[in-house]
């Protein structure tokens, strides 16, 4: 096991030789492991001879793409750690993201060469930026792979030696370094293994991104191991999406719950024969138990598995198995092997049992080194005994099933009730009329927290303020209940699908009259 990363994903390239590692969904561009394998040497090799080594970062900038992998695991071949930058990322966002991981080179696309350029300026300390397309004036990653040079041997440790830097998505605060070893991803993969076994038969469709640690992990690391052909998609539009899973015959996709919505609710989605899909599965952000069984019983599947992690966790540490004859609706899966779970009361701090919801705290291989130039949240999240504080609320059933309530900092308190904003949107997200839906605690006259409701209407649905507040009234507890409501057009969420809710508060706060 202690091999770093790329030989722990390539190692049997060679010999799935001509099979299709991966495939451009749009273009049909295609590379086989063969030279996937390949071309990710004679990069690597390339990248050495012009200086990048041990201890370097390099950012990769970019859209999926079937040559995104080949730059990954040509730097990490060189022993330099990858930074994944987001490609919608602003000039100002990447420039910070330069700065603060001390990036020294870029791998970007023509398409975001002005963005990555600007960033370049403002950083400061980038040797050279390189593009995985063609543009004038700039190299291109493929003739640096044609060039002569003999291969690195950086001697990683793959203990020490990180190989990624992502950044946390920044859903609750600036997004942070997480420093990842070679050997914390490569041994989630290994716990992995057993329920992400996809092989050579499998078709999975990337359409979420790899620049993020759940695409790099499920979409990249493990089907690139075990053979399967991952058919990569730039950007996530329903009809592109569903025409690539009937095309190509796709097997597997993985999701956040926007997608498992579309596929539960979307009209066109009875246009496609998806009777390829062999299983779903949605990660990254709460999903309503009676939408994931709507979306399963759609596509004629038993279940949409579900699974729990965060970049500090490399990512992962619970998953819904696939041979789970029935997982409990909205369970998000059992513990990953040689990983330690605890769950703590949010009051008194002490370790609480089954049905009983407090902190998620971890301890396994896969928990990070530490965020990057950041010692204090470092230390403020993991403890001395290296247990990690997710900062989510969730509870264990008897059997061990790990239910996710929320995050702890989203929690409303109303009253010294505390009301999960998750909660509240599965209920909104089942009424019919209801395209979309987020919950946020707002003051109210005295002072009080109390839930308001942002609620995206179906087209051509009637759904008055009161219709809402009666509708919830009905189904919860009376300290849950939805006490405003306002209409949206769309809510605000990130690519992967988490509802930006510091978003809707800044809106509430500009909006509210003092
Ligand atoms: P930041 O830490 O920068 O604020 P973030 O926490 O959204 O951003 P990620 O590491 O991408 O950054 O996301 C991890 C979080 O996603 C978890 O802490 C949890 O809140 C949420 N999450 C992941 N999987 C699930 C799931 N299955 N159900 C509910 N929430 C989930
Ligand atoms: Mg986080």
């Amino acid at each position: 096991l202690e091999v770093p990363i790329h030989d722990a994903v390539l190692g049997g390239a060679a010999a799935h030789g001509t099979r299709p590692a991966l495939v451009d969904a749009l273009t049909g561009h295609t590379l086989d492991y063969a030279a996937l394998d390949h071309l990710s040497r004679r990069l690597a090799a390339a990248l050495a001879a012009s200086g990048l080594g041990k201890g370097d970062v390099l950012a990769l900038h970019s859209p999926n793409s079937v040559l995104f992998p080949v730059v990954f695991y040509a730097a990490t071949r060189c022993g330099a750690a990858v930074t994944t930058v987001h490609p919608l990322a602003t000039e100002a966002e990447f420039a910070r993201q330069l700065t603060d991981s001390r990036a020294s080179r870029i791998v970007t696309v023509a398409a975001l060469l002005d963005t990555a350029r600007a960033a370049a300026q403002q950083a400061g300390g980038i040797a050279e930026i390189l593009l995985c397309d063609r543009a004038d004036g700039h190299r291109c990653v493929l003739d640096l792979a044609a060039e002569e040079h003999p291969e690195p041997d950086p001697r990683i440790d793959p203990a020490t030696d990180l190989a990624a830097l992502p950044y946390s998505s920044g859903t609750t605060g600036a997004p942070k370094g997480v420093m990842l070893t070679h050997r914390s991803i490569a041994t989630n993969l290994a716990q992995l293994a057993p329920v992400l076994a996809n092989g050579p038969e499998d078709r999975v469709l990337a359409v979420l991104p790899f620049f993020h640690i759940y695409g790099l992990t499920a979409l990249m690391n493990a089907p690139l191991r075990n053979g399967a052909t991952v058919v990569v998609l730039p950007r996530f539009d329903l009809r592109q999406f569903l025409t690539a899973i009937e095309q190509h015959r796709i097997t597997e996709v993985y999701t956040a719950p926007p997608i498992v919505l579309a596929l539960a609710k979307h009209p066109m989605v009875d246009d496609f024969d998806l009777t390829s899909l062999r299983r779903v599965l949605c990660a990254a952000a709460p999903l309503d138990a009676t939408l994931a069984a709507a979306c399963a019983r759609r596509l004629g599947l038993p279940a949409v598995l579900q699974a729990y992690g965060m970049t500090e966790l490399s990512p992962a540490t619970h998953v819904v198995p696939p041979d789970a004859d029935a997982p409990p609706p909205g369970a998000v899966g059992t513990l990953l092997p040689s990983t330690e779970l605890r769950i703590v009361s949010l009051e008194t701090g002490r370790d609480l049992g089954p049905g009983q919801s407090g902190e998620i705290v971890i301890r396994g291989p896969q928990v990070m080194r530490g965020y990057l130039g950041r010692p204090a949240e470092t230390d403020a999240m993991i403890d001395p005994d290296g247990w990690l504080h997710t900062g989510d609320v969730g509870r264990t059933d008897a059997d061990g099933w790990l239910h996710v309530v929320d995050r702890v900092k989203e929690l409303i308190k109303y009253k010294g009730y505390q009301v999960a904003p998750a909660d509240l949107e599965a209920l909104l997200l089942a009424h019919e009329a209801v395209a979309d839906a987020a919950v946020i605690g707002v003051p109210d006259a005295d002072g009080n927290e109390i839930p308001k409701a942002f609620v995206v209407r179906r087209p051509g649905a009637a759904l008055t303020v009161d219709e809402v507040i009666a509708y919830v009234a009905g189904r919860v507890a009376p300290y849950k209940k939805v006490r405003r409501v306002e209409f949206l057009d769309s809510v605000p969420r990130a690519t992967t699908g988490k509802i930006l809710r510091r978003e809707l508060r800044a809106r509430e706060r500009s909006s509210t009259p003092r």
